[in-house]
Parts: C-alpha cells; structure tokens; sequence
C-alpha cells in the first residue's frame, strides 16, 4: 500500500468559467511541482480534453483519472469518475444527448477551448455546457455506478449547485462514493451547518479554474494502485484501502 495525494476535481480550458492558462501540460507541470500523484479532470459536462490530459501525463509521476462535473436536471454538480477514456467518452455522449442544443454564449460565459497536449488550442467546441442535462442525479448516480465509476457531488459545502442548497438532504440509499467539500472549508463549520454529512465520507478537492487554485491537496489516499477502483475500496474504507483529509 502506498499513499498518494489526489485532487480529484480541476478544470481545463475547456470549461468556459476556467482561465486560458488551463492547458494540459501547464496543469500537469503544476500538479508534479505541488507533488499530487493522481488527478482527475471534470470539465462541466465534457470530457473533450481528457485525452490530451493523458498525453500530457505521460513519462510523468502524475496518474490522470478521467471524468466530468454533470450538472443534473436538478442542478446539482456531480463529479463523475471513471475507469477508462472509453467509459468517459461513452457517458460524455449519454450527457451531449439531454444537454439543451444551444450554442455557447462566448462572451457573456467564456472561450471553451480544446487543446493538445502541447498545450495548443486546436479548437473551440460550440455546444453550451454551463446548463443542467436532462438527467436526474438519481439516474446520473446509478449510471455512473453501472460504468463502473465513482459519483461525488461537488462542493457541497458552497451556495451554489450544491447537492444540499438543490435538494435540501443526501437522498436515502444514493450509491455516492463521497461528497465533495471545497479547499478552505472547516470541518466542524461544515458539519454544524449541515448535520446531514456527518456519516458521509468527506474528501477535499480543489475545483481549480486557474493554475493559482491548485493546491497540494488536502486529501491522500492509501492504494495498491494509484487507479479508479482502488479510490473507490479507500472511500468505502475497504481491504485496508484508506481515505485521510488533512483538515485546516
Ligand atoms: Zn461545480
Ligand atoms: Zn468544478
């Protein structure tokens, strides 16, 4: 077993909130220097640049787990894990399919760019994705679970887009691997404003949009194999597979 420091929620370029300087190599070189071991890219509602991510990654320390942040029916952000490209593409199709059919609005949202591995924008991708699919979290989760992936509603400690500002409560039974609360939130603070998170594995991840917000991350993982299924066992606290957030 080894330990392994994750971020397990960064946005490229691609995500029309997040900053140019989000480029595949320039987050890698980031993450290597800040000494994260495994990281996973959610873009909203797309996996366009994961590929790039991966080359990117490549003859370096850094494991890339590929995925997306689905924003659901209900509007609650749902970062979605997931074992392979593949799997990832496949579900980023299900997604493309319930998103609303309209353009990106550029200059009221942001450039989507889709950039290679050296970093170069080789593309613009037109579809909106700051909008809600046509997917409820309660499907989105048992989706995700039947790809084998990992569903972790996002930031659960902010205003917006938060499972608990959305629905109120963690629905009963949801199969979620964990939730999300972000880099300077206060366990304690956390835990009296929302009673309901008390038995809910809490991890910590940066949600970066820009270079500045990726931080060493606060969450290590002990693992066979830095790998999604292996996440998946320390987040269950399965066959000595384990989770530990280095609260502030
Ligand atoms: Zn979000
Ligand atoms: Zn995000």
């Amino acid at each position: 077993m080894r330990e392994f420091r994750g971020d397990l929620h960064v946005h490229t370029a691609l995500s029309p909130c997040a900053d140019d300087e989000m480029t595949p190599p320039a987050i890698v070189a980031r993450a290597v220097d800040l000494g994260i071991d495994i990281l996973a890219v959610t873009d909203h509602n797309t996996a366009e640049n994961v590929p790039a991510m991966v080359r990117a990654a490549r003859r370096t320390p850094l494991t890339i787990v590929p995925g997306l942040e689905l924003q659901t029916r209900e509007e609650v952000h749902v970062v979605c894990l997931f074992p392979d490209l593949e799997t990832t593409l496949d579900w980023q199709e299900e997604v493309y399919r319930r998103l609303p059919d309209r353009e990106n609005r550029e200059d009221l949202l942001g450039a989507q760019w889709i950039c290679d591995e050296t970093g170069r924008m080789v593309g613009k991708l037109d579809r909106l994705l700051l909008a809600s699919a046509a997917i409820s979290l309660d499907e989105a989760v048992a989706a995700v679970n039947a790809r084998r992936g990992l569903a972790i509603p996002a930031h659960v400690d902010r205003p917006a887009h938060s499972i608990l500002t959305q629905l109120g409560f963690i629905p009963e039974g949801i199969r979620i691997a964990a939730c999300e609360v972000s880099s300077r939130a206060d366990r304690s603070q956390v835990l009296a404003r929302f009673p309901g998170l008390s038995d809910v594995r809490l991890i910590v991840s940066s949600d970066a949009h820009r270079l500045s917000e990726l931080d060493g991350s606060r969450t290590r993982y002990w693992l066979g194999r830095p790998e999604l299924a292996e996440i998946g066992k320390a987040l269950a606290g399965l066959e000595e597979r384990k989770v530990r957030v280095d609260w502030p």
